[in-house]
């Protein structure tokens, strides 16, 4: 990284900072959790900041690619809460970043300048009841007949939904013993006749619900292809293309997020609670669980941003994406759950956001392809390499 570009990410980060203290404030948070809200007015005012033209392209109103910077912005957020950092990521990375990836020049001319101005999210319709890891065996139907497309199928955990412009959606668009060589994205309206919505209660990742969606009989027009027509029954490279790196980078940047902020008010805890006359601090078993944890982070911190450099440069990275998933995740786990215990009884009640923090960590290791899909991947790409 150059001089200069090293000095654009410290003030872009001093940028949310601000943002995050002002917008962001750990009693208005803690609300958002507490009534699970999206918090849109102040996801909207991140367009004020450019961030959100991160991941598009200068043509069309963005600042242009700049992965290292997109992820920076998720940790930021992150720090404070997930009920903006969510979204932020529907928006620039599934909805910005795909489309720039994967979209016709119509797509892209009506999706992309909408990104950048806070008025478009996407949700991902990818997994389904029956279908997590194994997305290839997606059940949810589209038939085309003519110029229409009829939906039929359903849909799990499609996050943030409710609030969404476009369900991006994994239909199947042909034999199921044909897997990879039939699917197809399609952009479904999320108000369209025939979508139906229905909330998930979760445990944590609260502010930006995830959903469960039905089809039934829904009907759109050739061009909510993804890709337009020719890329009919050719979704598969794109779900393992550059979008999918990007993605276990995204989580991971939220776990560091989570994680660093767990850590930090466990420190001030640990400095602060008193007990048989002295800082809990000062045992020598408190600070070297605050020593451990930081340098897990800064560990998790390296490996994101080497791989993050690496997808910004297009070079092959799915190895090292998938070890920065899985490091972060299981680190941020472990460590909201080490910061829990160093906060005792209080660690365990409403009133201290390292609760929150211990909800949002255990989702993270699940979302965006499990540890043991990541180790699998690990193995997979040392065994070729
Ligand atoms: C809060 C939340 C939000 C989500 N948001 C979205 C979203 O917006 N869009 C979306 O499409 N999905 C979303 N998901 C779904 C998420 O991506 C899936 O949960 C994830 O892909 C795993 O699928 P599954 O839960 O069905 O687990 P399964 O795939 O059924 O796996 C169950 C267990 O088996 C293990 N396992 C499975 N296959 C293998 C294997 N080959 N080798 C070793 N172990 C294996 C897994 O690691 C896991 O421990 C969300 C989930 C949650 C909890």
């Amino acid at each position: 990284m150059s001089a200069t570009e090293g000095e654009y990410l410290h003030d872009l980060r001093e940028t949310l900072r601000r943002f995050v203290d002002k917008e962001m404030p750990r009693d208005v948070v803690a609300q958002w959790d507490r009534e699970n809200r999206f918090p849109r007015e102040v996801f909207r005012k991140l367009a004020d900041l450019g961030v959100l033209g991160l991941t598009v392209p200068e043509e069309h109103g963005g600042l242009g690619r700049d992965i290292v910077a997109t992820m920076a912005v998720i940790e930021e957020l992150s720090k404070r809460s997930l009920a903006v950092a969510i979204p932020y990521i529907n928006a620039a990375c599934y909805a910005g970043m795909n489309i720039v990836e994967c979209g016709t020049p119509e797509q892209k001319a009506s999706i992309l300048p909408r990104v950048v101005s806070g008025d478009m999210i996407f949700a991902y319709g990818w997994t389904e009841p029956d279908v997590g890891a194994d997305l290839a065996s997606v059940r949810t139907r589209a038939q085309r007949v003519g110029g229409t497309i009829t939906v039929n199928g359903a849909k799990r955990f499609c996050t943030g939904a409710e609030e969404s412009d476009y369900l991006y959606t994994l239909v199947r668009t042909g034999p199921e013993s044909e897997r990879h060589r039939n699917l197809t994205l399609l952009l479904i309206p999320s108000r369209h006749p025939g979508v139906r919505i229905e909330r998930i209660h979760a445990l944590g990742l609260h502010g930006f619900s995830t959903t469960d969606v039905t089809f039934d009989n829904v009907e759109v027009g050739l061009d909510a292809i993804v890709g337009g027509e020719q890329a009919w029954n050719g979704a598969w490279p794109m779900i393992v293309g550059p979008g999918l790196d990007v993605e276990k980078l995204e989580v991971a940047a939220m776990a560091l997020g989570v994680g660093a902020a767990a850590l930090a008010d466990a420190w001030s805890y640990a400095g602060e609670r008193r007990q048989f006359g002295k800082t809990i601090s000062e045992y020598q078993s408190i600070r070297h669980k605050l020593a451990d944890m930081k340098t897990q982070l800064h560990a998790a911190r390296l490996v994101l941003y080497h791989a993050a450099g690496l997808a910004q440069r297009r070079l092959p990275c799915s190895g090292e994406t998938s070890m920065a998933k899985l490091l972060a995740t299981e680190a941020c786990k472990a460590i909201a759950l080490e910061c829990q215990t160093i906060h005792g009884a209080y660690g365990y009640v409403k009133e201290f956001d390292v609760e929150r923090c211990v909800r949002d960590a255990i989702g993270l290791p699940i979302i965006g392809g499990s540890s043991a899909i990541q180790r699998n991947n690990i193995y997979k790409w040392i065994n070729r390499s």
